[in-house]
């Protein structure tokens, strides 16, 4: 007998697959697939390797550790990070091929001090005010960028910027933001990278002006929206399910408080079912109350807070029996609430549920080529 699954995400590597290739022809331009943050919380290596089968020309990470560790797992095509700090190894970024992210003459100093002949994108600030040159750092940035080339320091590969509110396709830094990378591109003239970049998911989808020769999807390559309300109907699948064994039932009455605080209780009689996941696994609290699962072939309302390791669902009179499968989240096409759903009952976005999903569940990959 195989044991039981306590509390399980399912990866559908297929459906990523899917998505990078749909949104690679909606764009017409390449991709870059973005696997910070362990992909999203789908799993940063297997995510990639998808994403590469799928024809994602460049894959993103945001530290030189996440990208060294996509490398030992045998990625070898263009890799882009971006987030570094003071001491972080430009070294072995260089040394594994990774382009590095530089957002000033500091940072290009660092990179020139590893005595590598370094892959080097720059970075310019157009309005996020996170990372990147300032538009008055921008021309010394160049500067050195352009001696650098000269003296074989390195390779400019790229320029690149990202938005502030893509999600909101008529929110005013949008036009402002690509107009201040359109200056910084004139202004960066004696450079000719490989790639200018500005879009993320929502930017790639609504705003075809911003794709300029690569789109770095992250959140939409996992199937999720990006832009709630705005996006069309891409077909994308979600390609995360989380799920667990229902821990036990019990009836309880009219009156009777549920979980820390009795923050709800019963009006009439009824009877509970008690997942064991709480927010030591990502599950929010600020859900407390207010998100539901699939149990039993129904959308089941979460009663009272969610606690470290387990929270109670209202079953309504029924008991279904203990090890019966519970769908927090997954497509949606099962009647089981979307990642997006979650995200609205704890007033958050779907790219924080999947990412913090996982604490002590255990992720099991499936789809065609799933190793
Ligand atoms: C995370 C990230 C992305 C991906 O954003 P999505 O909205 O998930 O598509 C793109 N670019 C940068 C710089 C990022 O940090």
């Amino acid at each position: 007998m195989t044991p039981a699954v306590r509390a399980e995400i399912v990866v559908d590597l297929d459906a990523i697959r899917h998505n990078v290739r749909a949104l690679r022809e909606l764009t017409g331009v390449p991709s870059m697939t973005v696997v910070k943050a362990d992909g999203y919380g789908h799993g940063m290596v297997e995510v990639a390797r998808a994403a590469r089968e799928a024809g994602s020309e460049w894959i993103g990470v945001a530290t030189i550790d996440e990208a060294l560790a996509l490398r030992a797992a045998g990625d070898t095509g263009p890799l882009l990070c971006w987030l570094t700090v003071p001491g972080d190894d430009w070294a072995a970024a260089i040394d594994a091929g990774v382009d590095v992210t530089a957002y000033s003459v500091a940072e290009l100093g660092a990179i020139a001090a590893t005595g590598r002949r370094a892959r080097v994108q720059l970075k310019v600030d157009t309005g996020l005010s996170r990372g990147g040159a300032t538009a008055q750092e921008w021309p010394d940035v160049v500067a050195r960028a352009v001696q650098g080339e000269r003296d074989g320091s390195w390779t400019i590969t790229g320029i690149w910027s990202h938005l502030a509110a893509s999600d909101e396709p008529a929110h005013p830094a949008n036009d402002a933001q690509q107009e201040a990378f359109e200056r910084a591109l004139e202004q960066a003239a004696d450079l000719s990278p490989e790639v200018r970049h500005l879009a993320n998911s929502a930017a790639g989808i609504l705003r075809p002006s911003s794709r300029y020769d690569l789109v770095r999807f992250g959140l939409a390559s996992y199937g999720l929206d990006p832009a709630p309300g705005e996006t069309p109907d891409l077909g994308l699948v979600p390609a995360m399910t989380a799920h667990a064994s229902l821990a036990l039932t019990k009836p309880i009455h009219a009156g009777d408080g549920v979980s820390y605080g009795h923050t709800w209780v019963a009006d009439t009689d009824t009877t509970v079912g008690l997942v064991p996941l709480g927010y030591g696994d990502g599950v929010p609290r600020h859900a407390s109350n207010a998100a539901h699962v699939l149990v039993d072939g129904k959308q089941r309302a979460m009663r009272g807070r969610v606690c470290m390791d387990q929270f109670v669902v209202d079953l309504g009179g029924d008991r279904p029996e203990p090890g019966s499968d519970v769908v927090l989240f997954g497509p949606g096409d099962h009647g089981e609430p979307t990642a997006q759903d979650w995200a609205e009952a704890a007033g958050t976005i779907s790219y924080e549920i999947v990412t913090r999903i996982g604490g002590r569940m255990t992720r099991r990959y499936v789809g065609t080529s799933a190793r």
